[in-house]
């Protein structure tokens, strides 16, 4: 690839939301109107979040909540925490859930929220006193039938206990239903923790059945190694796979023979990384994305397959667990190419249905077996991965594409429906 080629692709998370969009939107002919709509998130807050420190210092952060499209039911999106949070990332990030909740036709608009923030470098309690302050700042917006968050990176079960009773404490009363991704002493979901990898599964299945692979003799490689990775490698891994290598930030981990990942996982507990695993080569995390394999996952973070390396990438399927690892420009060269990349907006979409079904079992008040769970989730995932995959098939395209027109055309038209207020 050349240097030229390389320099001018567009890495704003933002602009390549807007690209998808604006891809589908011209297969289905959106009028002007209803595009010019759907190009921009509905309500973007920016907070600033006083922290007392340890040490008594004051440290202010910035946090935002976006939400993107509210059309077909109340916002949904995690909350991350990172460093290099910014409003165009949270952005795209809320748009992202938007296409994703119609995907899988859960009754959901999309949004999503971030602290810009190295959550690594703050203790226990100064992280539960950003959190309940950032869950204070952006509580005008936040509600069980108004928004709804959830874990993202860097967040989690606790993250969430502290935002629910945060607001519960102003409320007066407990709400359960006004987070998801709760532990489960507090309203969860039995089946959440897992639900990202195992949509992930679902779709990873379906997509070796479409492309003749056969998944217990495949060989996979997993980029990140958090919830969303690490339960995948280990799901995959007990559907027969070989787990060749795994990445987590700081490196990765080789070995041709596979690898099993409970004992990985056991081994970051302790070590803090999977680098050192006992029994495999070290590899880098550029070069963990070039092996040969048959599964390429990628569960980090965003842009991690760019014109910059695509041509290096040898895998057969890419399952993006994360949001947005594929550029618009490496999108249509593994395509070419014959790749079947299965989109985040489906594969990654078992979280957010898991989220739904946590929600709707906070207002019931009635609560369901991990079995249930599980078999509403396979029977959404494999619904939803079947009506992508017609979709790219009638319109002969890739599935990225077939997933945004069935999404865009669902959101599109409950906007239309509801007409322009006032
Ligand atoms: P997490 O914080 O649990 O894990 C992130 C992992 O990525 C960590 O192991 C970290 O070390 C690793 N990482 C960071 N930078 C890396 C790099 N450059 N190379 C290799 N590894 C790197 O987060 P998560 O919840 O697993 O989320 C991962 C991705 O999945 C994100 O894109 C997130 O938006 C997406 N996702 C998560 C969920 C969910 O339910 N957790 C749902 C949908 C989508």
């Amino acid at each position: 690839m050349s240097t030229a080629v390389m320099t001018k692709e567009v890495l704003n998370p933002f602009e390549i939301a807007q690209e998808q969009f604006d891809i589908a939107a011209d297969h289905l002919k959106l009028d002007a109107g209803l595009r010019a709509i759907l190009k921009q998130p509905k309500r973007q807050l920016i907070v600033s979040i006083p922290v007392r420190m340890d040490d008594g210092r004051i440290q202010v952060f910035e946090g935002y909540r976006v939400q993107y499209n509210l059309s077909r039911g109340p916002g949904k999106g995690g909350i991350r925490y990172h460093p290099n949070v910014t409003l165009d990332e949270v952005k795209a990030l809320s748009a992202w859930m938007t296409w994703k909740c119609a995907t899988v036709n859960i009754p959901y608009g999309g949004a999503k929220g971030g602290v810009r923030v190295d959550p690594k470098q703050l203790s226990l309690g100064e992280l539960e006193r950003l959190t309940r302050r950032y869950a204070t700042e952006i509580s005008p917006i936040i509600g069980p039938d108004r928004d709804i968050p959830a874990p993202d990176v860097y967040t989690n079960s606790q993250t969430m206990a502290w935002f629910m009773d945060t607001i519960s404490m102003f409320h007066g009363h407990t709400e359960l239903s006004v987070v998801t991704g709760k532990p489960l002493s507090l309203g969860g979901s039995k089946g959440r923790n897992e639900a990202t990898a195992r949509g992930c599964q679902f779709t990873t299945r379906a997509a070796c059945e479409v492309k003749g692979i056969s998944l217990p003799n495949a060989s996979v490689v997993v980029q990140g190694f958090g919830n969303a990775g690490s339960i995948a490698a280990k799901l995959l891994h007990e559907d027969g796979a070989r787990i060749v290598g795994i990445s987590d930030s700081k490196g990765g981990i080789y070995n041709g023979a596979g690898m099993d990942p409970v004992a990985v996982m056991k081994y970051k507990d302790e070590a803090g990384t999977v680098v050192g695993f006992p029994g495999c080569d070290f590899i880098s995390n550029k070069d963990l994305l070039e092996l040969k394999c048959d599964v390429l996952v990628p569960a980090a973070l965003e842009n991690t397959i760019t014109l910059d390396n695509v041509d290096r990438i040898k895998a057969k399927i890419v399952a993006e667990a994360a949001n947005g690892p594929t550029t618009p420009g490496a999108d249509k060269e593994l395509f070419a190419r014959g790749v079947l990349v299965i989109p985040d907006i489906l594969c990654n979409a078992g979280g957010v249905t898991v989220s739904y079904f946590e929600w709707v079992q906070d207002l019931y008040g009635f609560f369901w077996t991990e079995i249930e769970v599980n078999q509403y989730l396979e029977r959404t995932m494999n619904a939803a991965f079947k009506e992508v995959h017609g979709t790219a098939e009638s319109y002969r395209t890739d599935m990225r594409t077939g997933a945004y027109i069935l999404a865009v055309s669902r959101v599109a038209e409950a906007t239309r429906v509801r007409g322009i207020f006032p």
